[in-house]
């Protein structure tokens, strides 16, 4: 009888256990060891926002979102499309559904559900899991070096995969220390920087006493020539939000630079300039400014505090100045909020360093997959479905490799 085909897993996130079950179910004796005490906390720590899994949107505004990393990323998403991803939440038992933004949810709005139903799959179909295990680089053979609850061990397997994501919220596990083990073992790494980050801004005394929390709904930021629609929330350090996050990549180009950039707020991206200077030429004598603000084109306290922040306490009383003003705020950046804090991080390992079926060129039969590869994407979805998709092509390769077949994917359509 043939032996068993062993594979070693490394990262027990979203990747690291999608590939496990997939080639678990293969018929391959899988291993997933992580360094924390329980898998998936990051997962886990998403479905307190709700979980937004992927995105409804049509095939090519989706594929867009990767921008650069659109043609490494396309056939892998296009083997395991948004369709394939909802419907292994329902297999496991979470139906979903679109949301009025288009993002695609579990109805329960968890992730707990998920990943309980996910890894009782993974123990049916035999795989191990192998908690408090940390990836500490290569032996001279090319085996994992692991150091473990009882010391240091060495695992070999004939195929390996590393899921060990990004660097952003360390405190649930990708903590980024696998980048200089990569990189001494000769594979190139594009420097780690945050993505989906919040900014920083020099706000002035008062302000985020008064202000902290509150939210700038319906705008439009932008940034180094680009612009993005959606919420922001001011915060201690600055803001946060979908319209900060959709710009992450442009804010860090405008800050590499050097000169002082700036993010542009437009407060209301549907009302024309001169309709605003008109609403607000009629303001009644004796209303003061913030009044008329209110009262002519809605805005809110804190949007009328904000305008302060970019141009000062006397605000202009020209209504045409106002107007512009209203539809283009600019208010100085700091920088951005540490990777720590930040939800994906960009950067990682280069494509150029991976066939594609994700495994190193350099190290045959080491695959790799997820966040810890080279790709940036916007919240909306998009992160979970290429670290899924990417599980699934290394998943695919690595069973190529051990001459096995993996279960056939139901999958309609897009
Ligand atoms: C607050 C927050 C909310 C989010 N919400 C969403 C969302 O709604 N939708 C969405 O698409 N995405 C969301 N994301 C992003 C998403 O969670 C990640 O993109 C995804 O988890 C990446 O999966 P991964 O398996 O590549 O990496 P991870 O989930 O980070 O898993 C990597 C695993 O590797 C382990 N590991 C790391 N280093 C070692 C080592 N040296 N040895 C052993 N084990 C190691 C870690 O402990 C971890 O378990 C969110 C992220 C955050 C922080």
């Amino acid at each position: 009888m043939r032996r068993a085909r062993t594979v070693a897993i490394v990262g027990a996130g979203p990747a690291g256990l999608w590939a496990g079950l997939r080639l678990a179910e293969a018929g391959a004796a899988v291993t997933v060891f992580d360094h924390m005490a329980s898998p998936a906390r990051k997962l886990l720590l998403a479905g307190r926002g709700g979980l937004n899994l992927t995105h409804s949107e049509a095939r090519e505004p989706f594929l867009a979102r990767y921008g650069t990393a659109r043609a490494a990323l396309g056939p892998a998403i296009d083997a395991f499309p948004p369709s394939a991803l909802r419907a292994f939440a329902d297999e496991l038992g979470e139906t979903t559904f679109v949301g009025s933004s288009g993002r695609v949810f579990p109805t329960r709005f968890k992730a707990s559900p998920l990943v309980r139903a996910w890894l009782g799959r993974l123990a049916a179909a035999g795989a191990t899991l192998r908690m408090r295990h940390r990836f500490a680089g290569f032996g001279s053979d090319g085996a994992l070096v692991m150091d473990g609850p009882d010391g240091r061990t060495t695992v070999a397997a004939d195929a390996v995969l590393l899921a060990l994501g990004g660097a952003s919220w360390p405190r649930m596990g990708s903590d980024g220390g696998w980048v200089a083990l990569l990189e001494a073992a000769g594979i190139v790494v594009a420097p780690l920087v945050p993505s989906n980050m919040g900014v920083e801004i020099a706000w002035s005394a008062g302000f985020t006493d008064r202000f902290g929390g509150a939210p700038l709904k319906r705008i439009t930021l932008a940034c180094g020539g680009r612009s993005v629609a959606g919420e922001a929330m001011i915060t201690t350090h600055g803001l946060e939000g979908s319209a900060v996050y959709g710009l992450s990549a442009a804010i860090r180009g405008a800050l590499a630079t050097g000169a002082a950039a700036s993010l542009v707020v437009d407060l209301k991206p549907d009302l024309p300039a001169n309709t605003i200077a008109a609403r607000l030429a009629t303001a009644r004598s004796g209303d003061s400014l913030s009044n008329t603000l209110k009262k002519r084109i809605g805005l809110a306290p804190q949007a009328v505090a904000l305008l302060r922040e970019s141009a000062g306490r006397d605000l202009p009383r020209d209504p045409e100045a106002l107007a512009a003003l209203v539809r283009g705020a600019p208010l100085a950046l700091k920088g951005v909020r540490p990777l720590e804090r930040a939800i994906s991080t960009a950067g990682g390992i280069r494509f150029e360093a991976i066939t594609p079926d994700f495994e190193l060129l350099t190290r045959p039969g080491l695959f790799v997959a997820g966040e810890m590869l080279d790709w940036d994407a916007p919240t909306g979805g998009y992160l979970l479905q290429a670290t899924f998709a990417t599980a699934e092509a290394a998943a695919r390769g690595m069973a190529v490799r051990l001459g096995l077949s993996l279960p056939a994917r139901r999958v309609r359509g897009w």
